[in-house]
């Protein structure tokens, strides 16, 4: 029997803080004004944290907003820079969040818990400090949406809503949200003392983040070597499984990209539906720079970015050598998981090809990413039930049935049953996503009529993309026309 802890009786160290205040500020969360209020408590993060679920929610929201301490807790905004936009920015920090300390559950798991926007701290520059409700909740969903698939992210414990105004294009509310991770440490934490000749600091948050996190490397021979080896590989999967879905993150800045390899700080993100590589979710990104088929080369840059700030306890050769090997692990796991979903276990070289020219007549056709897989989970090696309704998302029809019957010849030589490959193939091809559109209708009602009930349901779904959901059915369909007209920017 697992021993619940109500939350101001949470067992909380702060291990980063030990490190010494050159790697943040001790900040004190700025509380809302107004009474704050739960928008939602994730119980299923509540378990990772052996938190009981049925803490006083008056008490959850004055601690979880920052009204009232954490128990003994040590808030602090960590310091970091990265390069956004491609271009390097030489001091970030976490300007609208602090970490208040750590727990560590019974199965031995470390979880950092971060309020977001809680107010002003030395790294805002013109910021306020502040989030709003439309963005925590897009995080809030998004996060466990991302962990539903079972792709690594960071989680969602709590989101607390409030009167308070907060200026953005319009007026809008405050919100804070808890996010959890076992570690929030970014590339851009490196970068800062790097472009800052502070090299010793490079070692110190090695060090640390190896005795915290990746403990196996530390009889490697050479520890900060495989630190970065295994963070390129982390990172190379991450986007590989990012692509399987068609999830674009967005704002791929160093300072959003975890040493962990998980998926981090959830802006202007968005699910691809009428395929496109070119596909851009953030309105802000006039280039392109960060449009869904770019993804696997902009890890490369961030790797390559954490490599060099790592130079100063590395050998270049060897540093050099590490990154030459990203590309070979981003494709050998994007074109498996690829080859998963298309329920195949065999002929490599041939699947690569399969996928390629399937992604292709996708891409012409506009074809909605999601729908189409699910779909070909009903395809049968031998009979053609499904065919007249797939080959109409395809604006070549013959073109396609060339593509199906290679598909099929492919399907001939695997040794399971149909039906057992159709079951393996929805475990790996969602029948829901978080579309934008989805996202919205929660938010209206939040903002609008604080009605919070259609997060409750979101989170219900998407915990369980890949089961069939007779009630939600219709978030399967294909977006309605008014969601061709969201736009969603870096401004939250
Ligand atoms: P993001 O684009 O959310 O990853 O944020 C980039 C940087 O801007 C980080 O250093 C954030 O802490 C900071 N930031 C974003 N929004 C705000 C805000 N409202 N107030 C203060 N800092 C912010
Ligand atoms: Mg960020």
């Amino acid at each position: 029997m697992i021993m619940k802890h109500t939350l101001n009786a949470l067992p909380l160290t702060n291990t980063f803080a030990k490190l010494g205040e050159t790697f943040f500020s001790r900040v004190k969360p700025e509380p809302f004004i107004s009474q704050p209020e739960i928008v939602h408590f994730n119980r299923h993060a509540a378990e990772l944290l052996d938190l009981n679920p049925d803490t006083d929610p008056q008490q959850l929201a004055n601690i979880l907003s920052g009204k009232l301490p954490l128990g003994k807790d040590d808030p602090i905004a960590m310091l970091y820079a990265g390069h956004q936009f491609g271009h390097y920015v030489p001091q970030l920090g976490d300007g609208r969040a602090l970490m208040l300390g750590e727990t560590t559950n019974t199965r031995g798991e470390k979880w950092e818990i971060q309020l977001k926007g809680s107010g002003k701290t030395p790294y805002s520059r013109m910021g306020d400090g502040r989030a709003v409700l439309r963005s925590t909740i897009r995080e809030y969903l998004c996060s466990e949406a991302m962990h539903g698939l079972g792709i690594p992210t960071t989680r969602a414990l709590c989101l607390i809503g409030s009167k308070d105004e907060v200026y953005r294009e319009q007026i809008e509310t405050g919100a804070m949200l808890t996010r959890l991770a076992p570690s929030h440490v970014r590339f851009g934490s490196f970068e800062v003392f790097f472009y800052r000749d502070q090299h010793e600091h490079i070692r110190t948050l090695a060090d640390y983040v190896i005795e915290h996190h990746y403990p196996e490397l530390k009889d490697h021979a050479d520890p900060y070597l495989s630190l970065l080896q295994e963070v390129i590989k982390r990172t190379a999967k991450l986007i590989a499984q990012w692509q399987s879905v068609g999830f674009a993150h967005g704002v791929m800045n160093t300072d959003n990209m975890s040493i962990l390899g998980l998926t981090l700080d959830y802006g202007p993100y968005g699910f691809v539906e009428a395929y496109d590589p070119g596909f851009i979710c953030n309105h802000s990104d006039h280039e392109g720079r960060y449009a869904f088929g770019q993804q696997p080369q902009i890890g490369l840059f961030n790797v390559s970015c954490l490599a060099q700030a790592m130079l100063p306890v590395l050998e270049v050769d060897a540093a050099k050598a590490a990154l030459e090997k990203y590309q070979d692990i981003f494709m050998q796991h994007y074109y498996a998981l690829m080859a998963q979903k298309l329920g195949l276990t065999q002929n490599e070289e041939q699947v690569a090809t399969l996928v390629n020219e399937l992604l292709d007549q996708m891409k012409q056709s506009r074809t909605d990413f999601t729908r189409l897989f699910r779909q070909l989970c009903d395809i049968e090696t031998n009979t053609t039930p499904a065919d007249t309704a797939l080959r109409d998302h395809f604006i070549n029809r013959e073109r396609f049935d060339q593509w199906l019957g290679d598909y099929r010849n492919l399907l001939a030589q695997e040794a399971t049953t149909d039906s057992e490959r159709q079951q393996a193939m929805k475990k790996t091809n969602p029948k829901y996503v978080l579309r934008n559109y989805m996202a919205q209708i929660a938010i209206e009602k939040a903002e609008r009529d604080k009605d919070y009930s259609e997060v409750e349901r979101l989170m219900t779904l998407l915990h369980n993309p890949y089961d069939e959901h007779p009630d939600m059915a219709h978030y399967a369909e294909v977006p309605p026309d008014w969601a061709g007209g969201i736009e969603v920017s870096c401004s939250s």
